[in-house]
């Protein structure tokens, strides 16, 4: 083996007189027997921002407890409103990857007064065409797409809310139709509305949806989220608009036919998130955990990050502290092998949004403890991808398949993740390794979307020219951080500088002596 080089001289600075040795050693920062550094919490957080949560000190606060991503909906207010708070987050909270949420054609019912209403079972109310209706009110609910109400029949179910509300419709009235509450509840503020698939119009993305998407893209958005997807060309109409260098794609599954569809939506989405919320109204209630697992599954078979979402700690709106039976959820997500959990009305509307988000980091770093990061791995099938052998993709599939066993093998102190797009980051997060996956990458674009990877924790490095140099100042600046001390070894991936697609071809075991 080759005697230590210096760690400041770049190492392609002189003529290579030999190949580069399978296990090259670097000098060490710190002495031997420090302890390791132990990596971040590797299930990530997104935290819905909203009027309880926007403030600066309130974001820099989230961020400090534990938000790895914000999400901005746009179901709410203004374009210019969320710009707006884009614009905050990005001042206040600059590590944080920002997600912006379409709502594509959710419907919606005019709002209720102040403190909403309770609606009881057995009550008869009037249902009316709502497009030009400025409020609803226990006796008559305005719902905003008056086709909604023209096409109702009698029998029809509506759910109101995430569900809780449902009505039987009795028939059609003068104005409208007249329906029975068949589960009461509280309704506040504009509550969704779902009818049977015929009265509603479910084409996504919305023409709102994709003049929004070009104010975004100009924003320089990290993700962009795509509610109600019912196909791989739904998430292809945003992908042209946006272009292949815009922001991360999140598609949403919160329908049957998106269910249906799922790996077709896989291969061009960069990311899925189970949306339980509208899911839980268009399936049965009791195939939401299935599918949870399932769209969980997909996803990392095709290496795609996921979100698991909405209620997940959803008592503590109002109350300090969450059920037993929402702990436990979060839990469970974990070790379903969810990239992230995802807190919505908690953070946005709720009595205190900070609490929240420390309250699901201590639950998933307490989950975190037990998962079982070898049997994963191990159990783990190829990646799934389209396209030919020699194709960017499948070679980084491989050969990240490669460092995890490696990396096993040699109980490696770090995989270190030498990344300009992010992929490979991405390719290595679906094995869900014990050690630290260290991305170094020179884009903050690129380390603000790996925000949403489990398990990553990203170093900024500057731009380089070779591979040589890339993968000797990835594991200098890791061994700087404290991911690594002397007697380890390092797994590096990395690719070619210059290829125009990304790609990881090179695999490297680095020991720090
Ligand atoms: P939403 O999406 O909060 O934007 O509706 C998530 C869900 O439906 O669960
Ligand atoms: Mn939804």
């Amino acid at each position: 083996m080759d005697s230590a080089p210096d760690l400041d001289a770049p190492a392609s600075s002189g003529p290579r007189q030999q190949p580069t040795p399978l296990l090259q050693e670097v000098a060490p920062l710190a002495p031997a027997g420090e302890k390791r550094r132990k990596p971040h919490r590797r299930t990530r957080i997104v935290a819905t921002i909203g009027p309880a949560s926007d403030a600066p000190e309130t974001l820099r606060a989230l961020a400090a407890a534990g938000m790895d991503v914000a999400r901005v909906t746009l179901a709410h207010g203004s374009v210019e409103e969320a710009v707006g708070r884009i614009r905050r987050l990005r001042e206040v909270a600059p590590d944080v990857g920002v997600l912006a949420d379409l709502p594509g054609p959710k419907i919606r019912a005019a709002p209720f007064a102040e403190g909403g209403v309770v609606l009881v079972a057995g009550a008869e109310l009037l249902l009316v065409p709502g497009s030009g209706e400025s409020g609803s009110t226990a006796e008559r609910i305005a719902v905003a797409v008056d086709d909604v109400v023209h096409r109702l029949e009698e029998g029809d179910p509506v759910a109101l809310g995430d569900g809780g509300v449902s009505l039987v419709v009795l028939g059609r009235v003068a104005g409208g139709v007249r329906a029975r509450v068949r589960s009461g509840g509280r309704l506040q503020g504009r509550p969704g509305v779902t009818a049977p698939a015929r009265s509603m119009q479910l084409s996504t993305p919305t023409s709102e949806d994709l003049e929004r998407i070009e104010v975004l893209v100009a924003e320089g958005i990290d993700l962009v989220a795509v509610s109600f997807v019912r196909s791989r060309e739904d998430m292809e109409k945003v992908r042209d608009v946006v272009g292949p260098n815009g922001p991360m794609l999140v598609a949403k599954i919160e329908t049957p036919e998106g269910i249906a569809d799922l790996d077709r939506i896989l291969e061009v989405a960069d990311a899925v998130m189970v949306a339980r919320g509208d899911l839980g109204v268009r399936v049965p209630l009791e195939d939401v955990p299935h599918h949870q697992k399932h769209i969980i599954k997909a996803g990392v078979r095709f290496g795609r990050p996921v979100i698991t979402a909405t209620q997940m700690l959803e008592s503590m709106v109002t109350a300090p502290v969450p059920t037993r039976a929402e702990v436990t959820d979060v839990a469970n997500a974990v070790l379903d092998g969810t990239s992230a959990v995802m807190l919505s009305a908690e953070t946005a509307i709720g009595a205190d949004p900070v609490a929240v988000v420390s309250t699901m980091a201590r639950i998933v770093e307490r989950t975190e403890e037990d998962f079982d990061y070898v049997g994963w791995g191990s159990g783990l099938g190829v990646q799934q991808i389209s396209g030919p052998p020699s194709s960017p993709a499948r070679i980084t599939a491989a050969i990240t398949g490669a460092a995890w066993r490696a990396a096993v093998e040699q109980d490696a102190a770090a995989i270190i993740a030498c990344t300009r797009s992010g992929a490979t980051a991405r390719a290595i997060s679906r094995f869900r390794p014990s050690m630290p996956i260290v991305a170094t990458t020179p884009s903050t674009r690129t380390a603000r979307q790996l925000s949403l990877s489990w398990g990553v924790d990203t170093i900024m490095v500057p731009e380089s020219e070779s591979t040589d140099d890339v993968v000797w100042f990835a594991v200098k600046r890791a061994v700087e951080a404290g991911f690594a001390t002397a007697g380890d070894v390092v797994v590096v991936l990395a690719g070619s500088p210059d290829e125009a697609e990304p790609v990881a071809d090179t695999l490297r075991l680095v020991r720090v002596n």
